[in-house]
């Protein structure tokens, strides 16, 4: 849906090492940049950022890409969200083209429901500012919670008028089918006498957009102004296809660069909390919204950062809700801390009170390990009765168990006992038992997962497709690239191909002076094409590429040659094909990179790899080898042949083969030798 020209456009105004830095935090050395891989857990960075080749390479995970390639392994983008993502970023206007009737029906229903979401909050917003009822309202409202306009139009909200079905009118006017507006959970549809009437879901409330952490709307929280006790005052979007609300967090997406950046997650238990936050200065700041907090929402906040700092009210359920979502960030191996707000407040009071900078401070200063903040609360209801002082302990010790580390978990036991003044042993030996109980618990429910999910079709060693028959080589390579691994050792000439690959993508629209001979057989130098000279060898010696995913790629490169086109290395980073792009992100890569002050101290002289001389070398010799390799699995197979053969006319035809087989090896291998010699 968005033109080529347009791709085109994105792709070159894209900054990769911008891109990636709204996520991980780089450091600039050499060439290129370091950061901690985001993919997989490292303390120290292995994670490098070319903005010359616009790529990405993680050395320890082998994860490799281009910008919209991150954007998708990252954000769990389509290739069009991250386009348009990008777009967004570089202020780039994307005209899509109007779908066909036949492209509006494959629209999937996630499809459908997407644009109708947005389709509401742009609505809603507009409402906000440009009608009456939206200004003195909705508005008046926002105004009187004292929000500013930026941070009201950051969260997109808007207002929803105190009409029956003024929404869903102007949904089905423009263009919306009954269906989508419906299953979207903005308009009810009720049976009334045998005529089904539509109404919509949120008259007479402001409107929070819910966006996901790719920043588009997925449903809706509403809330209500009038203060009459039959109406609930939130009111959230059902469950639908693309909404989920115990695996979405309400300003995932206005927070998640701030979590990032600053390695912290704040917590928070309202959408108000979460807005006026982001207006005091602490946008790292979520909340899980018309839920509690679930395992979900914090995978993903853990996408962004380990660490998470609950800030809930000072009130009763503020505090039970406290403590239950700790055990759980625990068990996900999260760190927490807590912030208790004075009684009466809560995030959002305590900022309007005494302003930006004195919340800062107070979060700042407030924040305390759960050790302290829990034995705090329950000490303070135990009093001095020595039964509930022991059951405050052993409430600890559980708490305690659910830390991973082991360093971290002494640490807190000490401070535990030193709060309670109970033996640090004692303690030691609770949450030794406590984990014992916990490891049996989680040996118990794997066994029952395995065994629920585990049918007797399913024992077999064998891998095995869908439909039963044995797997193709391109499925072996599909599933093992997906593990980003390139070197699937059963291609008996896997290292020769994958050297002339590399050749091509990284030097192919490259030139190279080779000799020649002129019509008077004078040797004369000539420039060709890397491409060229590639293609023509292999074409002409016939050879066949073991790996078909090589073998894709190179007849890319044929096809295209024929009409003239030479492919770039920056064709294969932003191809089509994910696969593709990946190994082409990983062989343009370099794994080390001499930084500038060691290259000016040691003045250490590097061949370039560009340098014609070396590229020519490259290919003379990749070319040799992925000969020489080819041959001798040819004599290989006649030598197998021969075995089998009984017929001597047969036999002696064979014979002759790998005769001369042999002979061509030798000159290959000799012309090898003066190469390296
Ligand atoms: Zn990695």
């Amino acid at each position: 849906m968005i033109p080529r020209d347009t791709i085109q456009k994105i792709l070159d105004a894209t900054h990769i090492e911008e891109v990636i830095s709204d996520f991980v935090s780089l450091h600039k050395r050499g060439a290129n940049y370091w950061g901690c891989c985001p993919f997989h857990n490292e303390k120290t960075p292995s994670f490098s950022v070319s903005p010359s080749k616009g790529i990405f390479k993680c050395f320890g995970c082998g994860k490799a890409g281009n910008a919209v390639h991150f954007l998708m392994e990252h954000e769990h983008f389509s290739y069009p969200d991250a386009l348009r993502y990008l777009a967004n970023k570089y202020n780039i206007e994307i005209k899509e083209k109007e779908l066909t009737p036949e492209e509006q029906k494959a629209l999937t229903e996630r499809d459908t429901l997407f644009h109708v979401s947005e389709f509401a909050q742009k609505d809603f917003a507009d409402l906000l500012y440009n009608n009456e009822d939206g200004r003195n309202i909705g508005l008046a409202y926002f105004y009187e919670r004292q929000l500013s306009d930026d941070v009201i139009k950051k969260f997109g909200l808007g207002y929803c008028l105190d009409e029956w079905e003024a929404f869903t009118k102007h949904a089905l006017n423009s263009g919306y089918s009954e269906d989508a507006i419906v299953k979207s959970g903005l308009t009810i549809r009720k049976d009334d006498n045998g005529t089904t009437k539509l109404y919509d879901r949120f008259r007479g409330r402001v409107m929070f957009p819910i966006f996901n952490a790719s920043g588009r709307v997925i449903g809706f929280s509403g809330r209500v102004l009038t203060s009459e006790k039959t109406q609930a005052k939130y009111v959230n979007s059902p469950d639908s296809e693309i909404y989920n609300k115990s695996l979405a967090l309400y300003g995932i997406f206005q927070a998640k660069s701030a979590i990032t950046r600053q390695d912290l997650c704040y917590l928070v238990e309202g959408n108000i909390d979460v807005i006026s936050m982001h207006q005091a200065g602490l946008e790292n700041t979520v909340a899980s919204c018309g839920t509690s907090l679930t395992k979900e929402q914090i995978r993903l906040i853990k996408r962004y950062t380990s660490n998470v700092t609950l800030m809930y009210d000072g009130d009763a359920p503020g505090i039970k809700a406290a403590i239950r979502a700790i055990d759980l960030l625990l068990t996900e191996g999260m760190k927490v801390r807590v912030v208790l707000f004075p009684d009466d407040d809560d995030p959002d009071s305590y900022a309007k009170k005494h302003g930006s900078e004195a919340i800062q401070n107070f979060v700042k200063d407030n924040a305390t390990d759960f050790v302290r903040f829990k034995t705090g609360i329950l000490l303070k209801d135990a009093g001095n009765d020595p039964l509930r002082l022991s059951e405050v302990a052993a409430e600890m010790v559980n708490t305690i168990a659910l830390v991973g580390d082991m360093m971290e978990r002494s640490e807190f036991i000490r401070e535990c006992a030193s709060i309670m003044k109970v033996s640090e042993k004692d303690l030691t030996q609770g949450v030794a038992k406590a984990i014992l109980r916990n490891k049996e618990k989680d040996f118990k429910e794997s066994q029952r997962v395995a065994q629920e999910s585990t049918t007797p079709e399913q024992q077999e060693t064998q891998p095995s497709t869908d439909d039963g028959t044995a797997p193709s080589a391109t499925d072996i390579i599909t599933s093992t690239t997906e593990k980003h691994q390139f070197l699937p050792s059963f291609f008996p000439c896997e290292e020769q191909e994958k050297k002339i690959i590399s050749l091509l993508i990284n030097n192919g629209d490259q030139t190279i002076t080779m000799p020649s001979k002129d019509e008077d057989g004078n040797e004369i130098f000539e420039e060709y094409y890397v491409e060229a000279l590639v293609v023509g060898d292999i074409l002409g010696d016939n050879i066949k590429f073991d790996n078909p995913l090589y073998q894709r790629i190179f007849n890319e490169f044929a096809e295209q040659l024929q009409q003239g086109n030479l492919l770039s290395s920056q064709y294969f980073v932003n191809h089509q094909e994910e696969i593709v792009r990946t190994l082409a992100a990983s062989m343009l890569s370099q794994p080390y990179t001499i930084s500038d002050e060691w290259y000016k101290k040691y003045l250490i002289s590097v061949p370039m790899p560009d340098d014609k001389a070396v590229i020519a070398n490259d290919y003379h010799d990749s070319m040799l080898n992925l000969k020489m390799k080819k041959l001798e699995q040819k004599i290989t197979e006649a030598k197998e042949q021969l075995k089998d053969a009984t017929d001597p006319e047969d036999i002696a035809i064979r014979l002759g083969q790998i005769n001369q087989y042999e002979k061509i090896k030798l000159a290959i291998g000799k012309e090898l030798n003066r190469v390296i010699s």
